[in-house]
């Protein structure tokens, strides 16, 4: 690693702007963000809804492009590249959990966790174990050969964390993964998460309402107004 990828973190934004443009309307959701993200950090989001906490995070994964500003991962600029050049940055790089799984559902819970290796171009035991083992630890070992509309909310949610977790990424980005869960399952959920990144010093940004897991984060970020302010 260089030293400016020590200095700028594993994740690194400088003054994103994001305007929507609606009709005649031009709308500046974000106004200039900065961010550095460490490896083994796990960073909050919080703020009101339509603040722009999700189209920040989908600009950080690369999934979007900002207006201006860059967007660095892995000490790599992937704020101007193309969708094809985006993706393979991504891949590999970065996990998501978003609140709803989009778990494929044709396939079952093995499947859909070796998804990513496959698509590495991993085959067979390469692909099955990572994503067994995982599995195993996220307590589903019971469950390797259902289908996610065979699984509880709680457990398709466990499903997407181990998907996110199975290519080892630098970056794991969480938009409101325990949105639709119960307290305790969401709790659980949140720990696994917490635990597994650090584990793997990955850098962890998860945009949340729940502020009993916000109070958990090294930092909390709250977006107001397009700004990002310290808590
Ligand atoms: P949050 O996640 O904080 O609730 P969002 O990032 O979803 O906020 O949205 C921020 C603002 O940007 C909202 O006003 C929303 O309507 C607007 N917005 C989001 N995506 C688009 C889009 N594709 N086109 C136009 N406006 C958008």
């Amino acid at each position: 690693m260089s030293d400016s990828n020590k200095n700028n973190g594993l994740l690194y934004a400088s003054d994103v702007i994001k305007t929507y443009h609606v009709g005649k309307r031009e709308i500046q959701v974000l106004k200039g963000i900065d961010l550095s993200v460490q490896g083994g950090e796990f960073v909050a989001i919080v703020g009101p809804s339509g603040a722009g906490k999700s189209t920040l995070l989908h600009i950080l994964g690369t999934l979007e492009r900002p207006t201006s500003g860059t967007i660095m991962i892995d000490g790599i600029d992937g704020g101007r590249m193309n969708q094809k050049e985006r993706a393979g940055l991504r891949r590999g790089r970065i996990g998501f959990v978003f609140q709803f799984h989009h778990l494929l559902p044709g396939f079952t819970a093995l499947e859909n966790v070796m998804m990513p290796l496959l698509i590495e171009g991993k085959q067979g035991k390469a692909a099955e174990d990572p994503a067994h083992d995982l599995l195993n630890q996220l307590g589903l070992s019971e469950r390797l050969t259902n289908k996610p509309a065979e699984l509880s909310g709680g457990e398709q949610q466990r499903v997407a964390v181990a998907r996110a977790l199975v290519t080892n990424p630098s970056v794991i980005l969480a938009d409101e993964p325990t949105g639709n869960l119960d307290r305790v399952t969401g709790k659980m959920l949140e720990d696994d998460l917490i635990r597994f990144a650090r584990e793997r010093n990955a850098a962890v940004v998860v945009v949340t309402h729940n502020e009993e897991w916000a109070a958990r984060a090294d930092r909390v970020l709250k977006l107001v107004d397009g700004r990002i302010n310290g808590l």
